[in-house]
Formats: C-alpha cells, structure tokens, sequence
C-alpha cells in the first residue's frame, strides 16, 4: 500500500471478486475517497454489486480467451487434415494421363452393371467418363485436372469398411447416371441439378464409419453432439465440402455466385435425402404427386421431392442388381452390421437388434425380405409409374424378392424340422451342417 511517496492511505475498502462457482478470480481494492472521508457502508454495498459484475466480466473474458483457442486448434487440424486430405501430383497426372473408355466396355449405362471385375483405376476412369458424357465439364467449365484431383480425393476420403466404402459410392454415382442417361431422368432435371446429383451420389457416404446414426447417438460421439438428427449425413456433407475447400480440389470454382450458392443448397439436400428416415419422412407426399395427374415436376417442392428419392432409389439399387450380385453386397452389408453389433456387446455391453446380431444370421433371408417390402418396393414401384425406362428397376428388386423369399422359407422350414427334435441348421463356408442343440456335443453329418 505504500508506495514509497510518502503518502499514507487513511481509509482502505477491499473486497474478493468471485466467480458464480464460488472460487477468487481476483480482489478489488479502493484507496482514500475523495472527500477524506472514511468508506462506509453504502460504498461497501456498492462495491459489493461491482464486484458481483467484475466477476461475470472476467468469466466471460476467460471463455472468450478458451474459444478462440479452441478455434485455433480446429483450424490448425484442420490444415493438418487438408494437406493429408488431397492427393499427391503424381497420381493425379497418372489418372490425366490415361485414355478414359467408352461407356459401354464398362457396362455403365446397364441396371445390373457390377463393379467386382474393375480395379481401382478403372473406377475413377468411369466416373470420368460419367461427367464427361453428361457434359459436365465443359457445361461447368470443370479443369480436368482439378477433376481428377477432386475424384481421387474423394475415394481417398472413403475408410476401408466393409459396406460403406468407395466402392458403394461408386455404384451409387453408376446407378444415377443410368438412371439420367438410359431412364430419362435428366430431361427433367436442369444441369446444375444433374451435378448436384451425381457429386452427391459420389460424396454421399465420404467417411462413413461403418456404424449407424443410433451408434453414435449410443456411443455420445462428438458427430452426434454435433448433429442429433441425421448424424452420418451432416457429416458425409460436410467431408464433401470440406474436399471443395481443398486447395485444387474445386470442381465448382467456376460456377457463377448464383449458381453456386444453388448447388450448395442441391447437394446438403441430396446427401441428407441419403437418411432413411428423410425418405420415410417424404415418401408419402412423393406417392401422392405420382399418382396425381398433370403434375408440374418444375415446381420446387416437387423437384426437390422427386431428387430426394432418386438418391435413394441409387443409394439401395444393389437391392435391384442381378441375384449373384445381389447376394454378394447384402452379405456386405450384413457383415459390417454384424462388426457394429459385436463392437455393441463389447463396448457398450447392451444386445444389439436382430439386424445387427450376428447370431442372428440365419435370418438374413427374412430381414432383405422385410428390407425389400418396407423400404424398395414402394419406391421403385413409384419411379416405374413415372417413367416405364425404370421398370428394370422394379424388375431386378422383385426377382431378388423371390429369391430371399425362398431361402427364407427355406430356413423356416430347415428350423421347423430342426425344431422337432432339437436339431438347427447352420451354414458354414457354404456346406450346411446340422447340430444337435439338445446335447451340443454332437454333431450330426451334412445331407440329413
Ligand atoms: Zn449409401
């Protein structure tokens, strides 16, 4: 309190500025009043509410300080992120330098078009040929070399998952460009629509974890503290921008302000139209336009509908695919729910839901059963009744119907007969076996 100038305080009023938890985050101190007076009662109580302010002050200063760290922090990873995100120059100028194939020696523009005989490169070299034929490029003004930077960015974004991979986005962008060129869809749909599409379809699983939106919800990930509805989905959108913003990974750095800002808004809806639960939510309003008559398919709300389900007429169109086909991706699809359903009895200790369960394998017929009359049906009976070049569509889904529905009947049976006498029939590497669940040691020979 001395200060050394020889000036003695008289009259000292000091007080604790605490924080709302009750800890000191500082004092004030009040030296001599003005008028020599000593400090009395009244300044006590003033200087008591000061310091209540003073106290919410520094608080707010401090969480101000915290976030702008905390932003900072984001942004370096984020940079981290970005330069591990894109890919080398080499590759780029391989994937440039190579002559891009007819549609047809890939079989693209075919509903039962299988992506197992095509090797990584051939992959980028049909989605080349996918915006090439849809004249994207020259449409948008695209650098080729900013394209094939953008494509292998985005494959290199995809996690190596059993299902959800680059592989599933890649059958989703063929099946969408089918959909356009041979089903007729894109003369409904204006250009910037038809990129948003097959962009959307390419980037609408990016950095899929190979668990659902209830696993994170389950798990509280920062994802689903992030977003509570749509959780996967906000973020496959923002991974796509995220690419976008990728220094030479910006397809649509040509677009006008207008026409970017439009494309912005068709993507986030085309990816988050990839929920199921989207779908659920709109179908029944996309039913009733299709059974209207003389619908205007320019009219905004329609327009968005009718794009809403086209990605998820693409995002589940293996269910439509020739049979071997089929059986080889929801065997896919399959494992990677089994790997969440085993990651929920180990790690949150809970029994996962029949899907998801692998000891509930057997009745994988019955569950694409379910999945094919609840979720594909409707739609692919809708989209036939729009345009007759989709029936193929309904088609293949319907075959694929019978198919589960024999095996289902099958097991039913199997299970029936087994039950009889305690016996169950398992399949393993393909050579079905028979055991005795009644005494579990004996195991009875194949061909009963
Ligand atoms: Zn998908």
């Amino acid at each position: 309190m001395d200060d050394g100038s020889g000036c003695r305080p008289c009259s000292v009023l000091c007080m604790p500025i605490q924080s709302s938890h009750n800890e000191m985050v500082g004092v004030i101190q009040l030296v001599d009043k003005l008028d020599g007076q000593t400090f009395n009662e009244t300044d006590e109580k003033i200087l008591e509410a000061f310091a209540i302010f003073a106290g919410i002050g520094i608080r707010n200063t401090k969480i101000f300080e915290n976030t702008v760290k905390v932003i900072a922090k984001r942004q370096v990873a984020l940079e981290v992120l970005s330069y591990h995100t894109s890919v080398s120059t080499a590759e780029v100028r391989k994937i440039q330098s190579f002559e891009i194939p007819p549609a047809q020696s890939y079989q693209l523009l075919d509903y039962g078009f299988s992506d197992f005989v095509l090797n990584d490169d051939d992959t980028i070299k049909a989605c080349i040929r996918m915006f090439v034929d849809l004249q994207l490029l020259e449409r948008f003004h695209i650098n080729y070399e900013v394209f094939c930077r953008w494509i292998l960015t985005v494959k290199k974004n995809y996690r190596n998952v059993t299902y959800h991979n680059w592989r599933h986005a890649f059958n989703v962008a063929q099946t969408m460009y089918c959909v356009l060129l041979r089903g007729h869809m894109k003369t409904m749909l204006s250009d910037l629509e038809v990129l948003a599409l097959l962009v959307g379809c390419l980037c609408h699983d990016l950095d899929h974890r190979g668990t659902n939106n209830q696993f994170q919800i389950k798990t509280m990930s920062p994802l689903a503290q992030l977003y509570s509805m749509s959780t996967m989905e906000h973020h496959h959108f923002d991974q796509c921008m995220m690419i976008l913003n990728t220094t030479g990974n910006n397809i649509l750095s040509e677009l006008s302000q207008t026409e970017y800002r439009q494309i912005l808004h068709l993507l986030e809806h085309a990816i988050l139209a990839t929920d199921l639960s989207i779908y659920f939510k709109y179908r029944t309003s996309f039913f009733k336009v299709i059974e209207a008559e003389n619908v205007d398919w320019n009219q905004v709300e329609n327009k968005e509908l009718l794009r809403g389900m086209m990605m998820t007429v693409c995002d589940i169109a293996a269910i439509s695919k020739p049979w071997e086909i089929q059986k080889e991706v929801a065997h896919l699809l399959a494992s990677e729910f089994f790997e969440q359903g085993d990651l929920e009895k180990t790690v949150l200790n809970v029994e996962p839901v029949d899907m998801l369960n692998r000891d509930k394998k057997d009745q994988l017929p019955s569950m694409q059963l379910g999945f094919i009359d609840s979720i594909c049906m409707p739609v692919y009976k809708a989209f036939a009744k729009l345009n007759q070049e989709l029936i193929p569509l309904l088609e293949g889904c319907q075959q694929n119907r019978d198919r589960w529905a024999m095996l289902a009947a099958t097991n039913q049976l199997q299970a029936s007969e087994g039950g009889k006498n305690g016996m169950k029939i398992e399949e393993d590497d393909g050579r079905k076996k028979c055991i005795d669940h009644s005494t579990e040691s004996t195991q009875v020979p194949a061909g009963r």
